[in-house]
């Protein structure tokens, strides 16, 4: 169905950056950390303290800049954004406002139309996180009381900022995920939505298709999957087209997505950037980048999804394949491993993305792989001699992930051992033909099928370890007799 709107899209992204410690102070940042217990006079804001910039959190800022195509600004400063709220305890935000690290990117994602689009990247600013609140009860709503949390508090965050270039909720979500894998192959930021080391806000408003003006936009929040991103566009269109159909007007607004019932709901009306009365920080000198620290940067910048995407390609693996790895960081650094140790492309996709990617969707996502590529490579290569079959190999690496262990003692441990030796195999020949008189003279009579019946007979007698190739020659000869 032709939409009667046309729809504008930015998004805003909040990256926690991956450095050891806070942004301007020494205080470690681990998740799971009893509440309160990373936290210092200087994150906590205690009068007479002094920030001091973390100097790998400048390098992150820049590196995401280089990977997200932006120019990064050899000079950029802080600036104090000022609001209460009980989860920031300066009462300012320190962050970036007319200056940002970074500017006048863009990524390139699939369009609607079935061609390409460049969506740009407005900016890209360093800032530090708040903390949170902690609420009694199972909803803020029934909530008697909240506690402050302040172990996030200052941790180095950057905020990415698209122009309206994104159409759709399909483009919105692809933008989204390749921005995702972009900071994860950058190794910048952990992005794990779900954890909120990665967020994402929709700015969204309709216009009717021969406007020029753009209509009002409305900001979404509370987005923790690029699911949620891509249904809650497709609410907030329908519910925005609705209203215009009607006459009716749409309020500048915050607005929150319920992912259970499927609907956003109003929050709050949205402030302008003027309410919050930014002016320069004085406790922080500028972030200067040297030309020689900007070289130094950019030589780390890792190998990015679109370029790992295209080596992959040539290697013969399919669009699906390549998507598949890529689609997670883990999976394609193990993938690069096991062609500096096995070689053959399409026989470790193979394996990588079958039993491989069930057994390590058992595992906690930030496992690591069990075992080292070199095993997984020293099994593949007995497959490939033939000294075990298919299925053993299978349980074989199921046993590599479970109980650990070299292949080599799991196939001699387990007896799979595919038997070649002719001499071992020929007994169990010559008792398949003794033990099955019909259709052995049925197969000397001219009817080929019965052959299969014999090879199969023959195969389960070795307990499926007898080599088929050799089975099948000693077979076929002893029937010629
Ligand atoms: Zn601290």
């Amino acid at each position: 169905m032709a939409k009667r709107y046309q729809t504008v899209i930015g998004l805003e992204f909040h990256a926690e950056l991956k450095t050891a410690t806070k942004i301007f102070c020494s205080c470690p940042y681990t998740v799971a950390a009893t509440p309160n217990s990373n936290v210092c006079p200087v994150c906590l804001g205690l009068p007479g303290v002094l920030p001091v910039l973390n100097r790998h959190a400048v390098e992150l800022a820049a590196t995401a800049g280089m990977a997200l195509n932006c120019e990064v600004a050899p000079y950029s400063k802080f600036d104090r954004k000022n609001y209460f709220y009980p989860d920031l305890p300066k009462d300012f935000q320190t962050t970036q406002f007319p200056l940002p690290i970074c500017k006048n990117g863009y990524l390139t994602i699939p369009a609607d139309d079935g061609g390409e689009k460049k969506v740009r990247i407005n900016r890209i600013h360093m800032e530090e996180d708040a903390g949170k609140l902690v609420h009694s009860g199972d909803s803020l709503a029934t909530s008697n009381y909240s506690m402050p949390d302040y172990n996030r508090a200052a941790v180095p965050l950057i905020e990415i900022v698209t122009e309206p270039d994104i159409s759709s909720a399909a483009e919105a979500r692809a933008f989204g995920e390749l921005l995702r894998l972009t900071l994860a192959y950058a190794d910048v930021s952990d992005v794990r939505m779900e954890q909120g080391s990665l967020r994402c806000d929709v700015n969204i408003s309709l216009k009717p298709w021969d406007s020029d003006q753009l209509g009002t936009k409305v900001e979404i929040k509370n987005l923790n999957s690029f699911r949620a991103v891509f249904r809650a566009i497709q609410y907030e269109e329908m519910r925005q087209a609705d209203m215009l159909d009607y006459g009716e007007t749409i309020v500048q607004e915050t607005r929150l997505w319920n992912d259970a019932t499927g609907e956003t709901v109003s929050m709050r009306s949205k402030e302008d950037s003027h309410d919050y009365r930014y002016f320069p920080e004085p406790d922080l000198p500028p972030i200067v980048i040297d030309q020689a620290w900007m070289d130094e940067i950019r030589a780390k910048v890792p190998e990015l999804p679109t370029a790992r995407k295209a080596r992959l390609a040539a290697l013969g693996l399919s669009e699906k394949e390549t998507d598949q790895i890529i689609a997670s960081t883990r999976l394609a650094r193990f993938f690069d491993e096991m062609m500096a140790e096995f070689g053959d492309a399409k026989t470790i996709a193979n394996w990588l993305l079958g039993d491989f990617s069930r057994l390590m969707g058992q595992l906690d996502e930030d496992a690591p792989i069990p075992f080292p590529a070199a095993d997984l490579s020293e099994l593949l290569t007995v497959l490939k001699k033939g000294e075990i079959n298919n299925n053993s190999a299978k349980a074989v690496l199921e046993e590599m992930f479970v109980n650990g262990g070299k292949p080599a003692d799991i196939i001699k441990a387990k007896g799979f051992a595919q038997i070649s030796d002719s001499s071992a195999l020929l007994g169990i020949v010559q008792s398949v033909i003794a033990n099955n008189p019909k259709p052995v003279e049925e197969f000397r009579g001219g009817k080929e099928k019965a052959f299969g019946f014999l090879l199969g007979a023959a195969m389960r007698e070795s307990k499926g370890q007898g080599n088929p190739a050799v089975i099948r020659e000693l077979l076929m000869a002893e029937l010629k007799k």
